[in-house]
């Protein structure tokens, strides 16, 4: 369970000041799939970043299965790190690292372990990159790139993917196919996802949408009372995302 309370990041100072997240509180089950959507600014990233504690908040409180992680320093902080996956927005890939290597970095120091590369040679098939494993990043399109960045979020098995806009430079096939890997990895691990998206078709296929607007939560909605799918995508379809 992730619970948010009263969480606050300002940036900026004097005329500058800008409050990016602005009092949101929210609490997301284990095992619940959330589409976070709003516009342009609205606070998705920021909101992603302090709960996979990338940033601090100014103030408020983001507590995972009981623990407090906007306190956590090094060993505590590294602990909680390895069971969240985080997607970047701008994937944040190394460089000089292979597609294989990307996805082994977060278990890196033990990367040859044999359990370890079977997994991520699993998972760069399951986000179809089968034959790609030793391209570089730069000889990748950026969808192939946003692929390898959903494969390394999901090494070592987190408990908790934050992914920001994953599927947002995908054509809508592969964002799809993208989707359905991590509703699968739901069904079979238990797997929480809070997502940031523009996507009506993906919002749609969430258990529920959570839209920002102005850093507040305008939006909270349960989409997951057993109307018929297609009703379900033309609710959020007269959502503006
Ligand atoms: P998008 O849909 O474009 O990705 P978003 O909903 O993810 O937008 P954020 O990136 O969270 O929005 O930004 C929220 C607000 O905070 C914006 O006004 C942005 O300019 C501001 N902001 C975000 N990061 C910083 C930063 N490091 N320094 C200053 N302002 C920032
Ligand atoms: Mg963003």
């Amino acid at each position: 369970t992730v619970s948010v309370e009263h969480l606050v990041r300002r940036f900026g100072s004097g005329a500058e000041r800008l409050t990016a997240v602005d009092d949101v509180s929210l609490t997301i089950g284990a095992g619940e799939v959330v589409a976070l959507t709003g516009p342009s600014g609205s606070g998705k990233s920021t909101l992603l970043h302090l709960i996979g504690a990338i940033e601090q908040p100014d103030e408020g409180t983001v507590t995972v299965d009981g623990v407090d992680v906007t306190g956590l320093r090094r060993a505590g902080l590294a602990r909680y790190r390895q069971r969240v996956g985080f997607v970047f927005q701008r994937y944040h890939l190394l460089p000089a690292l292979t597609v294989l290597d990307n996805v082994l970095a977060p278990v890196l120091p033990r990367r040859g372990r044999a359990d370890h590369l079977a997994q991520a040679r699993d998972l760069i098939d399951a986000v179809g990159l089968a034959g790609r494993e030793r391209a570089l990043p730069a000889h990748l399109s950026g969808g192939q790139q946003q692929r390898v960045a959903i494969a390394r979020a999901l090494m070592g098995r987190p408990g908790l993917l934050l992914a920001d806009e994953p599927t947002g430079n995908l054509d809508s096939t592969t964002g799809a196919q993208i989707l359905d890997l991590l509703l699968g990895l739901r069904e079979r691990h238990g797997l929480t996802i809070l997502l940031a998206t523009h996507e009506q078709a993906v919002a749609a296929r969430c258990d529920r949408l959570v839209r920002l607007g102005d850093g507040r939560v305008v939006e909270d909605l349960d989409l997951t009372d057993g109307e018929d799918p297609a009703d379900t995508y033309d609710r959020v379809a007269r959502l503006r995302l």
